[in-house]
């Protein structure tokens, strides 16, 4: 579904996103994965070689846009095009508001939207220049209704939704698709982090009675990457065994 385009997805190491690179190289896509660390980077690589899987990775500081556009420039200067961009890295939080500090909030925010606006600043040109593009983002059920801690989260969430569907329209006369993905609650470290008297509760009221697995949404991107959506941008797509509601 995907040859011969050149994907960068952020978060690429583990969870999610790792689990988007290998089904995005199944379908034929040269994929570039992003990590925050060499040696997350390195390991993700290896273990996709181990698989036969050919794929380079980078760990640029996604809040630095120099750093972004020199690794985004190798990219180039290596494949001449740029198709998609999935904006999946992302951290949560889960403290009550007293215990927050204006920094673990700031931090929160940089990573989850900062981020997605300096990747996405810097692919764009790239994608006006190949007549076209798609950029995902990935973005939480809680981006629906909040969450009752953690204010950081959800709020970073409602920008992703803010950043999608603004894009879509200003990205859209130039053949670039915008949207994103709104996961409920997936089997990933992010999940294994948080509290079981939090989260076994949260998977009992899931309408489809199970946990989401990476794949569920890796799938979703998949679908929203090809040509399949050519005529879906500035959608939100909810894939969270009706969780939601
Ligand atoms: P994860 O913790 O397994 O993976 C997070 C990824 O983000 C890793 O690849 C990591 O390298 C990257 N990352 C973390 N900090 C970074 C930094 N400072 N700079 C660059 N990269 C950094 O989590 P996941 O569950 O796979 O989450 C992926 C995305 O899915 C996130 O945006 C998350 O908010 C979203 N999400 C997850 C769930 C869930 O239930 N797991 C639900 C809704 C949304």
């Amino acid at each position: 579904m995907l040859e011969n385009k050149v994907a960068i997805i952020t978060g690429g190491t583990r969870g999610i996103g790792f689990e988007t690179v290998k089904l995005f190289k199944e379908n034929k896509a040269e994929v570039i994965l992003f990590g925050s660390r060499e040696e997350s980077v390195s390991k993700a690589v290896e273990e996709l070689k181990n698989i036969g899987m050919n794929v380079s990775g980078y760990w640029p500081n996604l809040s630095d846009i120099n750093d972004i556009e020199d690794v985004v420039k190798k990219i180039y200067d290596k494949y001449k095009h740029i198709d998609i961009l999935v904006n999946n890295a992302g951290i949560s939080a889960n403290k009550k508001i007293e215990d927050t500090t204006s920094l673990e909030f700031k931090n929160i925010m940089d990573l989850n939207v900062n981020a997605i606006f300096n990747t996405s600043k810097v692919v764009v040109p790239y994608m006006k220049n190949n007549g076209g593009g798609v950029i995902l983002n990935t973005s939480s059920m809680v981006s629906i209704y909040g969450q009752s801690s953690g204010v950081g989260y959800p709020t970073s969430k409602f920008a992703v939704n803010g950043i999608t569907k603004s894009l879509s329209r200003e990205l859209a006369p130039f053949n670039i698709r915008v949207n994103a993905v709104a996961p409920g609650i997936i089997k990933t470290d992010m999940v294994a982090n948080l509290k079981k008297e939090m989260i076994e509760p949260l998977i009992k009221t899931i309408p489809l009675g199970r946990i989401g697995q990476p794949r569920d949404i890796a799938n979703a991107f998949l679908f929203l990457a090809s040509d399949m959506a050519s005529y879906i941008t500035g959608e939100i797509l909810s894939v969270d065994g009706a969780a939601r509601s």
